[in-house]
């Protein structure tokens, strides 16, 4: 439920209502918004009774409304405004489309550089780039860990990118932490409850990828884990999931975009490079990704897409990266978005 407080209601009466709610063993999250605070409760709620009747009762409360859907402090409900991040200067969520890119995966100090330095000259505004990575075969590259982050730490320095990398286990956030600007949960961690606490106490936003069977409830409610941590820069990323389709590696589900920017005021990213696994098919799915309200794209990008450990089939050379910079543009103009490499 959310606590609507009076307009010019004063610290003190909200810090009483925080702290009433402690009490009853519930948490409250506080957004103050340019035309109303509101207080978010969280918790077991249904056993409390009178719980609305209590509150309204308290100085400075307007009112009490229950929230209708199961997902409580990512939905609209709670938040009407959108949630803009701001990422070193990047700001996610805001008019521009932002781009991220880079390698699947960190193989050598001249990929992750090459790569950075023809991402960054096309307009991409974050480098990607794996160091720890979940596979479905222990056989498949599994990332050069410790070694990965630094190369692409380097990459970020040098290109004044800010960074977005997988971490892959709660023991590993700290490590993480230390190296990127966003931490990345994957798709195959979408319900790794443990993992999400641990990024929802992290002092760094987080972009959590749909699973690769989750409805959009269940993503929303896993986003949730995070909020309900306090760690409120939280940005959603839709992946694909799998379908009877054989002929793309999943189904990139374009309509979980305008979804999510319906039902939460959280920004969302589409990866039409996980979304598809064809490299043929990245350009056209960004392009109505964008059209249909992405606040970004995250696409892998290889100097020798052949020669890559990871995702080749699915990365574009330098020159198809700026090819699909090209072409989304105009789409996110025509939608009154902005685009870096647009101008
Ligand atoms: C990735 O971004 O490289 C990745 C492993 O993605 P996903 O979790 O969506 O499969
Ligand atoms: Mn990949």
């Amino acid at each position: 439920m959310i606590v609507v407080m009076k307009a010019g209601s004063q610290d003190k009466d909200i810090n009483f209502v925080l702290e009433r709610l402690q009490g009853l063993g519930l948490q409250g999250h506080l957004s103050r918004g340019v035309e109303r605070t509101v207080i978010g409760v969280v918790g077991v709620i249904s056993t409390i009774p009178d719980l609305r009747e209590r509150l309204e009762l308290v100085a400075g409360v307007a009112e009490v409304v229950p929230i209708s859907k199961p997902f409580k402090l990512s939905s609209r409900e709670f938040d009407p405004q959108n949630t803009v991040i701001d990422v070193g200067g990047v700001k996610i969520g805001g008019r521009e489309v932002v781009v991220m890119a880079g390698p699947c995966a960190a193989e050598t100090p001249e990929q992750v550089m090459s790569t950075a330095r023809a991402v960054k000259a096309a307009g991409a505004r974050i480098l990607r780039g794996g160091a720890f990575k979940p596979s479905t075969s222990p056989y498949s590259f599994r990332g050069l860990g410790e070694e990965g982050l630094k190369l692409l730490a380097e990459a970020r320095q040098e290109n004044g990118l800010p960074l977005i990398t997988e971490v892959l286990t709660p023991q590993d956030v700290e490590l993480v932490v230390k190296y990127a600007d966003i931490l990345q949960v994957g798709a195959r961690n979408m319900q790794n409850f443990i993992l999400l606490d641990e990024v929802g106490q992290a002092k760094k936003p987080v972009m959590l990828k749909r699973g690769l069977s989750a409805t959009i409830q269940e993503w929303l409610l896993a986003a949730e884990y995070i909020l309900a941590q306090g760690n409120r820069e939280l940005i959603l990323c839709e992946r694909g999931i799998r379908t009877f389709e054989t002929y793309t590696r999943n189904t990139m589900d374009v309509s979980a975009i305008p979804i999510v920017h319906k039902e939460t005021h959280l920004p969302i990213i589409a990866d039409p490079s996980h979304g598809t696994g064809k490299w043929e098919l990245v350009t056209p799915l960004a392009m109505a990704s964008v059209a249909a309200g992405a606040d970004g794209l995250m696409i892998e990008v290889h100097p020798t897409p052949d020669a890559a450990l990871k995702d080749g089939a699915q990365s574009l050379t330098f020159e198809h990266f700026g090819d699909l910079m090209k072409k989304v543009a105009p789409v996110a103009q025509a939608v009154g978005r902005t685009m870096a490499g647009s101008r």
